[in-house]
């Protein structure tokens, strides 16, 4: 159990260099330091009514995320889910078809664009607690997954952005929705 009081943590913005490396693999996910990580990430998430965040996105170059997708003033339309921890996680499948879908980025603000993403995905991760879990996604849910799943690979969303047409400052994109 951890003990600390969760802080909100910075979020690493667009150029900066962390959010180009792939992350390492987390050897413990027990290890105090990583529970914490998770716990200051969550609040964090939150805090600034993002559907997921990764920990290099918080300046840990680890291989974690969480989906945390719910409705809110950023993502009117996301599903609600619990907020889920995903350590060292892979897509073991995915669909052929693929679906374009409006994305932002906690680390672009201001800025919305259309990601091409595989419509349905079989993954696997470690729980917070070191279990082994399988799932499956589709639609939005799946989105999410890819978007944060490609942070620990040093990607981001505007890499799979396939023309500058399909960008949006967020302010038009929320006028619409
Ligand atoms: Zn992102």
């Amino acid at each position: 159990m951890n003990l600390k009081m969760p802080i909100l943590r910075p979020i690493a913005q667009l150029g900066h260099p962390i959010l180009r490396e792939v992350a390492a693999k987390i050897t413990d996910p027990l290890d105090p330091a990583i529970q914490a990580l998770i716990d200051d990430m969550l609040v964090t998430v939150a805090d600034v009514n993002g559907v997921g965040i990764a920990a290099p996105q918080v300046y840990r170059s680890l291989s974690l995320f969480i989906a945390a997708s719910r409705p809110n003033p950023r993502s009117p339309q996301a599903p609600e889910m619990e907020p889920t921890a995903m350590i060292n996680p892979e897509i073991i499948w995915y669909s052929e078809q693929k679906e374009y879908g409006w994305e932002g980025c906690l680390s672009i603000p201001g800025l919305r664009g259309v990601v091409p993403r595989h419509s349905r995905i079989g993954v696997r991760y470690l729980s917070r607690t070191g279990v082994v879990r399988e799932a499956e996604y589709g639609d939005f849910l799946a989105r999410v997954f890819q978007h944060e799943f490609d942070h620990l690979n040093g990607l981001l969303f505007l890499d799979r952005v396939e023309s500058t047409h399909d960008l949006m400052a967020e302010q038009e994109y929320l006028k619409n929705r």
